[in-house]
C-alpha cells in the first residue's frame, strides 16, 4: 500500500499546490482520496483518469471536492472519442443534501452514501469511516492491509474521542489547517499541539501534517510543530509518495 500526495492546501489553492488529494494504491488499485482544485493536474502526472478504481470524498466542502465536476467532463469527453470507459464508484457522505444530490445520476461516477456503518473491502484492504467534528458531514479513514494501518483525519476540530481510528497507524495525514494564534473560537481544523497530541496518545508511526492554509506560512506551522518536542512529524510535499508497511 502507499500514498501520493496531490495537493495539501486548505481552503483554496497555493500556488502550484491543489487543494485536498491524496492517492492511495493498494495492490492494482488506485483510490482517489478527495478531489480538490487542481488535482486532476497532478493525478495525471501518475495516471490516467480513467484508471481510478474508486473515489472517496470525505465531506462536500469544495476545497475536497471542487474537481469532480470536471472530472466528469474528462470521462464524457473520452468516452465520446471512443475510448472505453468503466463507471468508477464514488463514495460521500449524504449532507449536505443538496452537494450529494448534484452528485447523483453520473453513469461515469455512481455514488454511495458513506456513514460510520460503512465498510469497504477493496484489494484485500478494509477501509472504514469514522464521524469527525467538522462544518459539515465529514469522515476520517482507517485502512488496513496486511497489517499495515493507513489513516486520515480529514478536517476536523480537536475532539480527541473521536480519533480512536488513528491509533497505531502506520501512516497518518492530519488536518493542520490551523496555528496556535489563529482567532477564530469555532475553528474546525487542528493545530500542530492538537496534531502531537494524537501523535502521542494514539501511538502512531508516522504523521504528516496537511491542509495547511496558504496565507499561513509553512514555517511557521515548523516552528510551532518542532518547539513540541523531538516527535516525527513530516509536512505534506507535492507528489510524495508514502510506502505503508508495518
Ligand atoms: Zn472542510
Amino acid at each position: 500500500m502507499n500514498l501520493r500526495i496531490l495537493g495539501y492546501s486548505g481552503g483554496y489553492p497555493g500556488a502550484g499546490v491543489p487543494t485536498s488529494g491524496y492517492l492511495l494504491t493498494i495492490g492494482k488499485k488506485n483510490i482517489l482520496i478527495d478531489c480538490g482544485s487542481g488535482v486532476l493536474a497532478e493525478l495525471q502526472k501518475y495516471l490516467s483518469v480513467e484508471c481510478l478504481d474508486m473515489i472517496i470524498l470525505t465531506h462536500l466542502h469544495h476545497d475536497h471536492t471542487s474537481d469532480l465536476p470536471v472530472l466528469r467532463y474528462a470521462l464524457n469527453m473520452k468516452s465520446k472519442r471512443g475510448q472505453t470507459i468503466l463507471p468508477i464508484p464514488v463514495y460521500a457522505p449524504k449532507t449536505p443534501t443538496e452537494a450529494y444530490e448534484g452528485l447523483e445520476n453520473d453513469p461515469f461516477l455512481p455514488v454511495s452514501v458513506i456513514d460510520s456503518s460503512v465498510s469497504i473491502c477493496l484489494a484485500e484492504a478494509l477501509i472504514t469511516f469514522h464521524p469527525t467534528s467538522h462544518s459539515a458531514e465529514c469522515y476520517g479513514i482507517r485502512v488496513e492491509h496486511n497489517g499495515a494501518v493507513y489513516s486520515y483525519s480529514s478536517d476536523s476540530a480537536f475532539e480527541p474521542l473521536l480519533f480512536e481510528f488513528l491509533r497505531e497507524s502506520d501512516l497518518s495525514i492530519l488536518d493542520c489547517g490551523g496555528l496556535s494564534n489563529d482567532d477564530d473560537p469555532d475553528r474546525k481544523h487542528m493545530t500542530p499541539d492538537n496534531c502531537f497530541y494524537l501523535y502521542t496518545d494514539f501511538h502512531m508511526k508516522r504523521v504528516v501534517l496537511s491542509h495547511l492554509i496558504p496565507y499561513h506560512s509553512v514555517s511557521d506551522t515548523i516552528s510551532e510543530a518542532s518547539a513540541l518536542g523531538p516527535w516525527p512529524f513530516e509536512i505534506a510535499e507535492m507528489g510524495k509518495i508514502y510506502i505503508i508497511e508495518n
